[in-house]
């Protein structure tokens, strides 16, 4: 028989899809497939197309279905023309499966679940790779009704060719054999009569026109079969390159802390989707993309040819950075929506602004605004024993000639800093560091001329009090 045969290249204008299977949240993994086949059409002026695989009835939940698409509108990623979704799809499935039955490359087997997994053992046992046995290839009409009279429930099995090879070239992992001999027959509808992964797979990618399917690098084994279906069907199967797979910076598997959540998890931490997206544009494909780049930037610059073999690492510290950067480049309004739900409450619009305006530099994650609501809003809590320390060197008199100023000038910081350096003698951070801590609680942070605004000089008068040789 003729070898099916993809391409290597990716065509110019290609037609991409996602297709998840509604079983759970979207997590980094399928996220980086789904940006990818949204980069490679975008950048190419190509369809992006969704597709929801929902045939897995016992599986696959609606809510799941519901979630992913808000996933992907958060992540910026929009698709052409309708969904498809495979649950409404049955009828066309039977079509084509009729068709395959009809020309003698797919036929029922009767063989129950029980007597596959027995046989799947014995094979094992005698140091053999598992495949379907053959057992009803051959069946006729009469043992073919005997077996349904038994109260049997047929699978469809495809008829793999005795001899011959599939042969493809993966856009990432370059040339691809496999004998049909290796191949046993495979599923196409099961017992229940829903088409299963690999058949409905297929079908709806040559009936959508992709041309292009960026995977996971799971699915490699499963081409051949797929190509197979193609084939017989006369359709013409896309071009598939395998994505290599996400490991832990150790190259574990994903499995630990930040890497291991669902997409859901790190946009309620406060990730936000650029961040996301930068981070997940460099697992995998390599690049000269520098810098925060928006998602059209990304587009411009993805290229099937820079994705990589080797297992890309997720390393927690590269999506932080990512992160950071995000941060600075929010508008103030985006700033504000993105902290709206850290905020404490009650706050009016244009104050809840000013805070946002000042503190947003100095975050990566909108719950590190509780600490900076307790310096402008609150309390502060009582010094750690080295902040003590530093605060016992400089001194009663120093926080004394320091409240002093600000009860002089206010707010103006400028002012202040001047006046406690000619009363105290102190400069730099000898001058700079005591101040900040008394009033912030910390070492680190905002440009305190805006902040002590915000603190109202009553407050920060009332902190260096505390600290001063007046303190009650
Ligand atoms: N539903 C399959 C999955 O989520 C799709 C595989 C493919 O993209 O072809 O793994
Ligand atoms: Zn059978």
């Amino acid at each position: 028989m003729a070898s099916p045969q993809a391409g290597a290249a990716a065509p110019v204008t290609p037609t991409t899809r996602f297709a998840p299977s509604p079983t759970g949240e979207l997590h980094l993994g399928n996220a980086r497939t789904a940006l990818f086949n949204w980069l490679l059409a975008r950048g190419r002026s190509g369809r992006f197309l969704l597709r929801i695989e929902d045939t897995d009835a016992t599986r696959s939940r609606t809510e799941f279905a519901t979630r992913i698409l808000d996933d992907l509108r958060w992540l910026g990623l929009d698709w052409d023309g309708d969904i498809v979704v495979q649950s409404a799809r049955g009828a066309d499935y039977a079509t084509a499966l009729a068709k395959l039955e009809a020309a003698g490359r797919a036929y029922p087997c009767y063989c129950t679940p029980l007597e596959i997994e027995v046989s799947r053992r014995s094979q094992l046992a005698a140091g053999r790779p598992p495949r379907y046995a053959g057992t009803c290839r051959e069946l006729d009409a009469q043992q073919r009704a005997a077996r349904l009279a038994e109260g049997r429930q047929p699978t469809l099995r495809f008829r793999v060719p005795d001899r011959g090879r599939v042969a493809f070239t993966d856009l990432v992992h370059g040339d691809q054999v496999f004998e049909c001999a290796d191949i046993g027959d495979f599923v196409l509808r099961r017992a229940d009569g829903s088409a299963a992964f690999f058949f409905s797979n297929v079908l709806d990618d040559a009936d959508s026109g992709v041309t292009v399917v960026l995977r996971g690098e799971d699915h490699l084994s499963n081409t051949p079969r797929q190509l197979l279906i193609a084939e017989a069907l006369g359709l013409r199967a896309p071009a598939y390159g395998h994505l290599s797979l996400i490991t832990g910076a150790d190259g574990s598997p994903l499995s630990k802390r930040l890497g291991a959540k669902t997409l859901r998890e790190l946009r309620e931490t406060g990730y936000l989707p650029i961040a996301l997206v930068n981070h997940l544009y460099r697992l995998g494909h390599s690049g000269e993309a520098e810098g925060l780049q928006d998602l059209d930037a990304l587009a411009r610059s993805f290229d099937t040819t820079r994705l990589v073999r080797s297992p890309a690492r997720f390393d927690p510290a590269q999506l932080e950075s990512w992160q950071k950067a995000a941060v600075q480049a929010l508008t103030p309004a985006a700033a504000l929506e993105w902290l709206r739900p850290a905020l404490p409450a009650g706050l009016d619009p244009a104050a809840a602004q000013g805070f946002v305006d000042v503190i947003r530099h100095n975050l990566m994650l909108p719950a590190e605004v509780a600490a900076w609501s307790a310096v402008v809003f609150g309390e502060l809590p009582p010094p750690a024993p080295a902040e003590a320390a530093l605060l016992a060197e400089a001194g009663p008199a120093f926080f004394g000639a320091a409240a002093d100023a600000l009860r002089a000038h206010g707010a103006d910081w400028k002012a202040v800093t001047a006046a406690v350096a000619a009363a105290t003698g102190r400069k730099g951070p000898a001058l700079f560091k005591p101040l900040r801590l008394a009033l912030t609680g910390q070492l680190q942070g905002p440009e305190l001329a805006p902040l002590i605004v915000l603190i109202t000089p009553a407050r920060a008068i009332a902190r260096l009090e505390r600290l001063s040789s007046r303190a009650p």
